[in-house]
């Protein structure tokens, strides 16, 4: 591990346990048998490949494989969200051996391991989920050279010129629609013998996280969580938008649903029968929406996590990249006390909520003028609940490279007094200001000197100076979006990179199917994010003013 950047950097020891090639003879003759091969979606209730599965094969395979592609060096996952999949694999392998399967192993390159199935007289199907760059190429690879089926019923819309015509009702009506379940009496459950295991697979690639605070992976620990959320869901809303109040307050489910321990739909049922109809269920269930929405969107354009989703944007930030500012944004160094606070608590547990990742995007974009690409990746290895869905779009969105709404800009000091007003967050992590007393948090660098020497903390030695000055800082990048604002506008007015884009249509079909129990949520079902930047509630969001955004 690298003590700077919290990055991996030992070596890759992969071929220990084998490098994609299945002992000859470790396979069982396909025979008309079904592969479900899992690759995100780690449970077995309301899964739509193995639910195929069992009702079309007699024979069924689980099979998981572990791709070095995520392991190297490189790879954009900390040690930390790999052990929080590998207990995911741990639970999902208990499911099976409660009715007397298992969830096979084999290590290598997917498609090696596939081919060789196939080549044994297997089908392979796999769940149909949204990604971009290397699991794209992987999944088109599969198709081709492995004949690997998708099975898709994950409330996306799909082959349609227009994904986002009747899209509100469309998810609505998948989330309300009974689970897939499969019968395990009827099918016979096959295995696989390889010398593969989670252990073998820690041991080769050291494992060794050191991220604190992690919830645990699978599907019997997100029950359980889901369980005491929503006992507390009243006090949801008020969790929001404070870190050390969301730490606690929000359902913590995010790296659960990234993995598929549980399904977005079971959530949404959960809490839709048994939580307490209140303000906090409504918003819960509108940031449901929200996942499949961002899904959405990399389904529609997987170029998501490579590229500006608008190309007037694409080199915004090219001739102001700078790397020391980079560094310093990673380290938490800015002088910014919120924003460091939460770049610290990022990298050492893997989590932030909503509204310091929406800051800290925006802080290195917009104040910093550094391009997004990075940022998005440095948050990606680091979040356990890191979905490629979710972490690139809205990364682009807070960045501004979507060319609409750039003129929102998140200030760091006035995040303070909103939402740390008693310093809480920022002395936990932040702890050279500890001693500073608090109405100087949100501006360490204006704290008199008497008062920084008899707290005993020199800003500019002890703590750094505002690496930008912020109102200089902010109109520099106003001025920069209001020259682009009509070339973005333009672009986004072609029909591609409209598509590509993949906004939702405030209002469009609200209300036309609502169910009465689900009028609430379907009165915010737009997300904010494509219209608004800084977010904090969905009632505050209708009716914010400019002022209480930032
Ligand atoms: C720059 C940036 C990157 C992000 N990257 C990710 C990511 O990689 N993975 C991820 O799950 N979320 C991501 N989010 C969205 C949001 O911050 C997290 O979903 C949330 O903080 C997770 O905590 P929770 O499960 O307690 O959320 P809760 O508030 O309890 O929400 C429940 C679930 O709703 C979904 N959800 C909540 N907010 C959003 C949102 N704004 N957009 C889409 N879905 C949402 C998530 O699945 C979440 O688990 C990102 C936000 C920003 C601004």
């Amino acid at each position: 591990m690298d003590a700077e950047t919290g990055q991996r950097t030992h070596t890759d020891h992969g071929s220990v346990v084998g490098t994609g090639r299945l002992a000859s003879g470790s396979i069982p003759a396909g025979d008309g048998g079904c592969v479900v091969w899992h690759r995100r979606q780690l449970r077995t209730r309301d899964h739509p490949a193995l639910t195929y599965a069992a009702r079309e094969y007699d024979t069924v395979l689980p099979l998981f494989v572990f791709d070095p592609q995520f392991y190297r060096t490189d790879g954009l996952a900390c040690d930390a969200r790999i052990r929080f999949l590998h207990e995911s694999l741990a639970d999902l392998d208990g499911q099976y051996a409660a009715v007397g399967g298992q969830l096979n192993y084999a290590h290598g390159d997917p498609i090696d391991v596939l081919s060789q199935l196939r080549a044994a007289g297997w089908t392979v199907v796999a769940t149909a989920d949204p990604t971009g760059r290397y699991g794209w190429q992987r999944d088109n690879a599969a198709a081709e050279q492995c004949d690997v089926t998708y099975i898709d019923a994950d409330g996306l819309v799909r082959g349609q010129k227009d994904t986002r015509e009747g899209w509100s009702d469309a998810v609505e009506s998948w989330f309300t629609d009974e689970f897939l379940s499969w019968d395990a009496e009827r099918v016979s459950l096959a295995t696989l013998e390889t010398p593969v295991t989670v252990e073998a697979i820690e041991a080769a690639y050291d494992i060794d996280p050191t991220k604190t605070d992690v919830p645990p992976g699978g599907t019997t620990a997100a029950r359980d969580r889901l369980r005491l959320f929503t006992d507390a869901i009243s006090h949801y809303p008020g969790s929001i938008s404070a870190p050390s109040a969301a730490k606690t307050g929000t359902s913590r489910l995010s790296a659960s649903l990234r993995f598929g321990c549980l399904s977005v739909r079971e959530v949404y049922q959960y809490i839709d029968t048994h939580a307490a109809d209140c303000r906090g269920k409504s918003m819960f269930i509108s940031r449901l929406y929200w996942n499949r929405h961002y899904n959405q969107k990399l389904e529609d354009y997987p170029g998501w996590m490579e590229t500006a989703v608008n190309p007037v944007m694409e080199d915004f930030h090219a001739d102001t990249a700078d790397p020391e500012r980079f560094a310093a944004w990673k380290a938490g160094r800015t002088g910014y006390p919120m924003v460091d606070a939460s770049m610290r608590c990022l990298r050492a547990t893997g989590w932030l909520n909503f509204r310091m990742r929406a800051m800290c995007a925006s802080f290195l974009c917009d104040l910093l003028e550094q391009p997004w690409k990075p940022g998005a990746d440095w948050f990606y290895y680091h979040l356990i609940d890191a979905d490629p869905a979710i972490n690139y779009t809205q990364f682009q969105t807070q960045a501004g490279m979507v060319g609409v709404n750039m003129l929102r800009i998140y200030n760091p000091r006035k995040q303070v007094r909103d939402n740390d007003p008693d310093g809480e967050f920022i002395r936990q992590w932040v702890p050279e200001l500890d001693s500073l007393p608090t109405e100087h948090l949100d501006r360490p660098e204006k704290t008199p000197l008497h008062v920084q020497a008899d707290c005993g903390v020199e800003i500019g030695e002890d703590y750094p100076y505002p690496i930008v000055e912020y109102e200089a800082a902010r109109q520099r990048i106003l001025d920069r979006f209001t020259a682009i604002s009509d070339a973005a506008e333009r672009a986004l007015s072609h029909p591609e990179v409209a598509r590509r884009a993949s906004l939702s249509r405030r209002g469009r079909s609200i209300g036309r199917t609502a169910r009465a129990s689900h009028a609430a949520h379907l009165d915010d079902l737009s997300p904010p994010d494509d219209n608004s930047r800084p977010q904090t509630t969905l009632s505050r969001f209708h009716s914010a003013t400019e002022s209480d955004k930032n």
